[in-house]
């Protein structure tokens, strides 16, 4: 399985200047190259070389391996729609491999540049620690908020899957991010918060229009986005362990039905038109496969309606959007954690839908957040 690895540089001033003035030539090169391709219909990597490589080196005074790495970035732009000529921002991410980056120990990055390599100091955290040898091929350096990086993709290997003993359902949301069926939320109080914070302050910079106000919108909109994605990781790293430590299998909603047309209770609507909510699935999935848990996805007819203890569907057991009471037996409860429940069973093909173990938690522990950075 490939997963991108995002390391941080810190290069001192004069490394910072010519990585920038680097990455800015390289991206000049990418537009040339563009222009030629599309004036050509060329989207054949060795025809284009023949065409460019010469004057592009001489112009640009890229290295070999660099032009190389600038015509196949071009070939793969161009490639994925021919009717349109690829552009190429100033600081549009600039491809490496490892004829001109190599990694010296956890310390180093020797990365090429138009004054020759320089060894830039990296900054890493256990995480990267622990999957730095697996460091090899191509990498991205890329500029974000004037930090570089190198995005570089690496193979892990899928662990065996483990034989589950049970399952455990999760529900996916907006209000609460996720609930799961041993009645543990997830909440997204705290991206609310950061959300409408940066709402006010986006409406301030668009009053004023400025081009310094547009960077900062720009800005503004790429951190709220990290955040959202680090409550994504915190969520779905909590989800896969607990799964793992109690050998249970997770189970999801099944999307592909829903995109089908299948009915989508209301609340599910908006929060399917959500990036955020595809991201937290993905990242859920991904981890899973890491950690050698299972993941089914259960058809989600119904969830939000039946009554987990009765068996009774009728969509009067919901009163309100966030609660549940049967009308039948008076069984209620948050409705999320019920339509975890209702997940978890469905996936649970040896067990009957009414279950003990799944009632000791009648009363939901407190929703809890997860701890935050920042
Ligand atoms: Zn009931």
């Amino acid at each position: 399985m490939k997963l991108t690895l995002l390391v941080k540089l810190a290069p001192d001033k004069q490394q910072h200047k010519l990585l920038k003035r680097t990455m800015e030539r390289f991206n000049e090169a990418c537009n040339d190259i563009a222009d030629v391709a599309h004036q050509n219909k060329l989207a054949n990597k060795w025809a284009l070389h023949k065409l460019v490589y010469y004057r592009i080196r001489e112009q640009y005074g890229l290295s070999a391996q660099m032009t190389v790495r600038a015509i196949s970035k071009v070939v793969e732009a161009y490639k994925r729609d021919k009717s349109i000529k690829p552009r190429f921002r100033p600081h549009g991410a600039m491809v490496y491999d490892k004829r001109i980056l190599s990694w010296k120990g956890l310390e180093y990055a020797s990365i090429l540049t138009l004054e020759g390599r320089i060894r830039v100091p990296i900054r890493i955290g256990e995480y990267q620690k622990a999957r730095m040898d697996r460091l090899r091929g191509q990498a991205d350096l890329i500029l974000r908020d004037g930090v570089f990086y190198i995005a570089a993709t690496i193979e892990v290997p899928e662990a065996t899957p483990l034989d589950p003993v049970g399952t455990l359902g999760v529900d996916l949301g907006l209000k609460y991010l996720a609930y799961d069926s041993d009645g543990e939320s997830y909440s997204g109080a705290k991206i609310d918060e950061v959300r409408e914070k940066n709402a006010k302050l986006r409406a301030a910079l668009q009053g004023c229009g400025s081009r310094s106000a547009k960077r900062h919108l720009r800005k503004l909109s790429g951190k709220e986005s990290r955040f959202h994605r680090d409550v994504n990781h915190a969520i779905s790293k909590g989800l896969v362990t607990k799964a793992k430590d109690t050998r249970r299998r997770i189970a999801l909603e099944d999307l592909g039905g829903i995109r089908r047309g299948v009915t989508v209770r209301r609340s599910q609507r908006s929060r399917l038109n959500s990036w955020g909510f595809y991201q937290l699935r993905q990242f859920v999935e991904y981890k899973a496969l890491l950690n050698g848990v299972q993941v089914v996805a259960v058809p989600p007819r119904g969830t939000s309606h039946i009554c987990p203890v009765c068996g009774i569907n009728e969509r009067a057991n919901r009163p309100n959007r966030d609660s549940f009471r049967c009308i039948g037996c008076g069984y209620a409860g948050p409705a999320d954690y019920v339509a975890a429940i209702n997940i978890a069973a469905r996936a649970d093909v040896n067990r009957p839908i009414v279950s003990g173990s799944f009632f000791e938690h009648a009363v939901p522990p407190q929703g809890q957040s997860l701890p935050l950075k920042g």
